[in-house]
């Protein structure tokens, strides 16, 4: 059971999918757990060739990986908005998602890429018709190659060319990064005679190699490659020269995924953390008994519910198109919730003492998975560049965010205060305070939530913690804190 993912698809709009996300929890509890680590202890491998010497390029998996996809797929986490869009399937879609990714991070990737490939597709109405009914149905997974070796947030240094092919075109270059490299499709970036485009590239072809698969610190259930591009066979999406804020219509999409799937990873560190303190003794009594270790539990809680509530909000943003909020908040959430997760899922693994640091705890598996969603889909630099872009470019963003930000005015003081301080800082952002800039958006964000919508003790904790006094490491919120009813909240009841 999960108190507050619960409460947040309810109160975010996705009431009408309740039972379907207990159900999914319900299946992900079982053998998925268990395919989860085979699906990590057994990497992809590339095969390049067949016995007679021809390119097969193919990226075989552990059986594990398909069944995990499978679920995934029949959960409709590449479509579900796309394929009911009643208000909420947003949300719906997002706490669906939150549940594969506590069991799986890894095959949130095609999964997540699929989706957003979808209003990327849309700038190109005869390919939109083709591809979409097959990407929606899981017929079909789509993958994404924006990335080159001489640079990723740099994508206008792309050198892969495109030239025009009879009614189609022509790519050659390479690609540094490419996730899910077994996918149907690809929306590629490349230069055309006018400028940076997108094309959609479709796989198998002889045009299209894997060269090799990358050796990652973590998500190694899933592959990621390096691609040739050989005369490989394209069409374009939308106009050529402007491949940018087509494939950002996709990127939009993936970085609400790595929103959903840190607040995720954070949700299943708290579960194994408090779920072992509550049987662990030291000393004669039960961890979760000992205040220290309740300050150090309930922090972590406090920060895995902030993250929750700034995923579900976020993800509503995405049901009512609601465009400067979301185009400001999806970059501090981004941000934010993406940078928090490493420190919170160390400290978790820390609870378990030794055994948090072995394998079968499969902790060690979440903290290597744990700084993967602040690097791609544009690491912390490039989100918090981006809001400075969007401040300046669209002072609508902010007039936007402060408005949500103060729905919760006069409900706490600290929180007033931090909204004060936020709007001085607003008036001349400059870049090398961006990250200053950004953290004091987004815990404002996650205090005006946390202040309207959770238990007192959780918001009075964060807001004593995060607002007033910041403190360097978990476990120091203020000891007249009830550290124990926010620690129950969030153990798992078994
Ligand atoms: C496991 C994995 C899978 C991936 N899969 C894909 C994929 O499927 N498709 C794809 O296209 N890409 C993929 N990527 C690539 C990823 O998106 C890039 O690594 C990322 O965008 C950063 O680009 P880069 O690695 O070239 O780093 P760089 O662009 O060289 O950046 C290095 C550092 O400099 C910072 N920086 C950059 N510009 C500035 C600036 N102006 N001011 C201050 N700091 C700055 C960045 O934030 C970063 O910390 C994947 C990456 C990983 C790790």
């Amino acid at each position: 059971q999960d108190t507050v993912l619960g409460e947040g698809l309810a109160r975010e709009g996705g009431a009408a999918w309740e039972s379907q996300v207990a159900a999914f929890g319900e299946v992900l509890g079982g053998e998925p757990l268990e395919w989860g680590r085979l699906a990590n202890e057994h990497p992809p491998t590339l095969r390049t060739h067949d016995r007679y010497g021809e390119r097969v390029d193919e990226v075989e998996f552990h059986p594990a990986w398909d069944s995990l996809v499978r679920l995934g797929l029949d959960a409709r986490l590449q479509s579900l908005p796309w394929v009911d869009p009643r208000p909420g399937a947003h949300v719906a879609r997002a706490a669906l998602f939150m549940l594969l990714g506590q069991v799986e991070a890894g095959v949130g990737c095609p999964l997540s890429m699929t989706f957003a490939s979808v209003p990327a597709l849309r700038a190109q109405p005869d390919l939109a018709s083709d591809w979409i009914p097959r990407l929606t149905s899981g017929d079909a997974l789509c993958g994404m190659a924006m990335t080159e070796r001489q640079g990723g947030s740099d994508v206008r240094a792309n050198e892969t060319t495109a030239c025009p092919d009879g009614d189609g075109w022509v790519l050659d270059g390479h690609k540094w990064f490419c996730s899910a490299p077994m996918s149907d499709a690809f929306l590629v970036l490349a230069q055309a005679p006018a400028g940076l485009s997108c094309f959609l590239v479709e796989r198998p072809q002889r045009g299209f190699r894997i060269e090799r698969l990358k050796d990652k610190l973590g998500n190694r259930s899933n592959a990621s490659a390096e691609i040739a591009l050989d005369g490989a066979e394209a069409r374009i999406v939308g106009e050529e020269g402007r491949g940018l804020p087509t494939i950002l219509e996709m990127v939009n999409h993936t970085r609400l995924d790595c929103v959903l799937g840190s607040a995720a990873l954070m949700r299943r560190a708290v579960a194994e953390a408090t779920h072992h303190a509550a049987y662990r003794s030291a000393f004669g009594r039960p961890l979760a008994e000992q205040p220290l270790m309740q300050n150090v539990l309930a922090d972590l809680c406090v920060e895995s519910e902030a993250a929750t509530v700034t995923a579900l909000r976020l993800a509503r943003a995405y049901d009512e198109a609601d465009g400067p909020f979301r185009r400001l908040a999806t970059a501090v959430a981004k941000f934010w919730v993406c940078k928090r997760t490493p420190p919170l899922v160390a400290e978790a693994l820390e609870c378990l003492g030794g055994n948090g640091y072995v394998e079968e705890s499969q902790l060690p598996r979440l903290f290597r998975e744990s700084p993967l969603n602040s690097i791609w889909e544009g690491s912390g630099n490039v989100s918090a560049l981006d809001v400075l872009r969007a401040l300046a470019r669209e002072p609508e963003t902010s007039e936007a965010f402060l408005a949500e930000l103060r729905l919760a005015a006069g409900a706490d003081a600290r929180l007033d205060a931090a909204i004060g301080r936020l709007e001085q800082e607003l008036v001349d952002p400059e870049a090398r305070s961006a990250r200053r800039l950004l953290e004091l958006l987004a815990v404002s964000l996650q205090g005006s939530l946390l202040v309207r919508h959770a238990a007192p003790e959780v918001a009075d904790a964060f807001c004593a913690s995060r607002l007033d006094h910041p403190g360097g490491v978990f476990g120091t919120l203020p000891p007249f804190l009830d550290h124990a009813a926010v620690v129950e909240r969030h153990r798992p009841c078994l």
